[in-house]
């Protein structure tokens, strides 16, 4: 979890019950560990490896060494949950009309609504929120929403301190296949 300003802010907030993993004790939590608004650590918040580090500081593990990623029958940690939710919205955008209707249009609007308000992942949820507040959706036609999503994915890429999307691919990364074929 990048998003380091708020890591176990919410400790200071809620109750948290101490013994097992998922009752962590809030001074213990390692850094990178979001809580949950119950208290209790955030698994689609928190990367797999800080959720891991949990029971490791919990119960020494000497010669074992943490994986990073979940395996793939487990909840999503939140980096999982971040490229399954980005290629639902980008597939979203792609299949978007070249020339929406106005009910396609307020659709779109109404789904990033409620999406960004019930994104699992709170903290993301939040910011997400505060970008589409300052950014708000354009969708008056396919190319228009793919490009206002490529810059709602950039947002976050920023913030996490990953390197920018070049947008004028959005197309071929999501829609049409890149132009040297390997994708047909
Ligand atoms: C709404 C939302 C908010 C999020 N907020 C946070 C947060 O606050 N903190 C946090 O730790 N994680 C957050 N995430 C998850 C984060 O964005 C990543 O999904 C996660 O870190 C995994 O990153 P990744 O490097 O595997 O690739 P991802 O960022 O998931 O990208 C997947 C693929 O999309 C393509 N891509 C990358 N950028 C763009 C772009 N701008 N336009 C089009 N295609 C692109 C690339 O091919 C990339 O491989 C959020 C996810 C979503 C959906």
């Amino acid at each position: 979890m990048a998003d380091d300003t708020r890591d176990n802010e919410q400790s200071s907030g809620g109750p948290v019950a101490t013994g097992t993993v998922a009752d962590a004790p809030k001074s213990k939590l390692p850094r990178g560990v979001v809580l949950g608004k119950d208290g209790k650590p955030c698994r689609s918040c928190t990367s797999f490896a800080d959720f891991k580090s949990i029971k490791s500081s919990l119960v020494s593990h000497p010669h074992t060494t943490t994986p990073t990623v979940p395996p793939p029958d487990c909840p999503p940690d939140v980096e999982a949950l971040g490229r399954s939710s980005w290629t639902l919205l980008h597939s979203i955008t792609a299949s978007y009309p070249a020339s929406p209707s106005p009910t396609d249009q307020s659709n779109v609007k109404q789904f990033l609504g409620l999406f960004g308000k019930l994104y699992p992942c709170w903290v993301c949820a939040e910011d997400f929120q505060d970008w589409m507040r300052e950014n708000r959706v354009r969708a008056e036609s396919r190319e228009e929403f793919g490009r206002w999503m490529c810059e709602a994915h950039n947002g976050v890429n920023r913030k996490l301190g990953k390197r920018e999307f070049d947008c004028s691919k959005w197309e071929e990364r999501w829609r049409t296949g890149w132009g040297d074929g390997r994708c047909d």
